[in-house]
């Protein structure tokens, strides 16, 4: 038997929720005493493959075709389960990234397996039976999940779990399986990239903003902050309802769910929607100038007072620092 961890890269290359991925899956692995698999999936080179076996990795198995460049959910979906059924795992792990969003499920159908998704924790496991802590309701609760199906498919929340190195030996085996036609009904044409800016998702720090920043125009404080401390940017949704922001940008309930290690939230009240997307955030720092703000009960720090005297101040010292 087995582990399996599916591994995502972006344009060949695999970012660190990838690596977080592995690490999780290694510790996971450890626990219940089986090896690692790892699969891969489009076109990665060797050298990237190789570096999975630092997390631990004992065997990588690489999936690649032309059809398999860009992300198709149904193939995929079928090459892990194809991958899963010829290494007789147990377990499941991947990311729940967008693209994870899609997958784990299906497989999990698939699979005939129980699912954990937005998973924040490493599980406990007691023989046949895995309980681990999820995020509920959009993010706005965590709950423990009970898996007990003779396979299980847990999706890893980006920077729930830190990189932890354990290097082994591991061969690269090209994954033969193709799947088939049908597969391919729904296929990605062309992928437009919104910003070459820090991966929302991902990010380890996010600078917000909301209505308290007034319009488009104050935006600049944002954008400087957040390149100093070399993070992402995002913003509430009336923000990007208004047209101040973009979509992509908007957190929450409706938008994207992140787990940094630091939110910043400038003129943000902090409605549940809101905080919806922003629960597994480790530090939250929130600045608003009116002390009952309700994003206060869940800060860590709270900054009271007007954000454009306060953010170019703060942007000062991360550069001088
Ligand atoms: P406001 O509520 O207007 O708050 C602005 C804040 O800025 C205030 O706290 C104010 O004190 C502060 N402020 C003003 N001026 C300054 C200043 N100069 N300096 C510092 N602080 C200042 N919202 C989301 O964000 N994400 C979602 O996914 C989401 N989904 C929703 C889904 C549903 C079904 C519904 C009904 C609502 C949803 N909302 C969502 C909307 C949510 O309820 C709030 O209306 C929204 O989050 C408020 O945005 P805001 O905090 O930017 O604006």
């Amino acid at each position: 038997m087995s582990v399996l961890v599916f591994v995502e890269n972006i344009e060949g290359v695999f970012k660190k929720s990838a690596h977080e991925v592995v690490s999780y899956a290694k510790a996971i692995a450890n626990t219940i005493n089986q090896p690692l698999v790892a699969l891969s999936i489009g076109d990665v080179k060797d050298e990237n493959l190789k570096g999975l076996s630092k997390y631990g990795a004992n065997r990588i198995l690489t999936a690649n075709s032309d059809k398999l460049k860009s992300f198709v959910n149904q193939a995929y979906a079928s090459i892990i389960e194809a991958a899963a059924r010829q290494e007789n795992s147990s377990i499941v792990v991947l990311s729940n990234s967008f693209s994870g969003k899609g997958l784990a499920p299906r497989l999990a159908a698939k699979l005939v397996a129980g699912l954990a998704n937005g998973v924040v924790e490493l599980p406990t496991i007691e023989g046949s039976i895995l309980r681990v802590k999820k995020t509920a309701f959009s993010g706005k609760a965590f709950a423990v999940t009970e898996l007990n199906s003779a396979v299980k498919v847990i999706a890893l929340n980006a920077n729930a779990f830190e990189l932890r190195e354990s290097p082994v030996d591991a061969e690269i085996v090209a994954f033969e399986n193709q799947p088939s036609p049908d597969d391919f009904a729904t296929v990605v044409k062309e992928i437009i990239r919104a910003t070459d800016k820090v991966s929302l998702p991902e990010a380890e720090i996010v600078v917000s903003g909301g209505r308290g920043l007034k319009g488009p125009e104050n935006w600049g404080i944002i954008e400087e902050l957040a390149e100093a401390l070399g993070a992402a940017t995002a913003c509430s949704k009336p923000v990007s309802d208004a047209g101040w922001r973009p979509h992509a940008e908007h957190v929450g309930q409706t938008g994207i769910a992140v787990s940094p290690n630091l939110y910043i939230a400038i003129g943000i009240s902090g409605a549940i929607q809101h905080l919806a997307g922003i629960s597994s955030s480790k530090t939250i720092v929130v600045i608003n100038k009116d002390p009952e703000a309700p994003f206060f009960k869940v800060a860590d720090y709270g900054i009271v007072g007007d954000a454009f005297e306060i953010v170019p101040k703060i942007t000062a010292a991360v550069r001088s620092y």
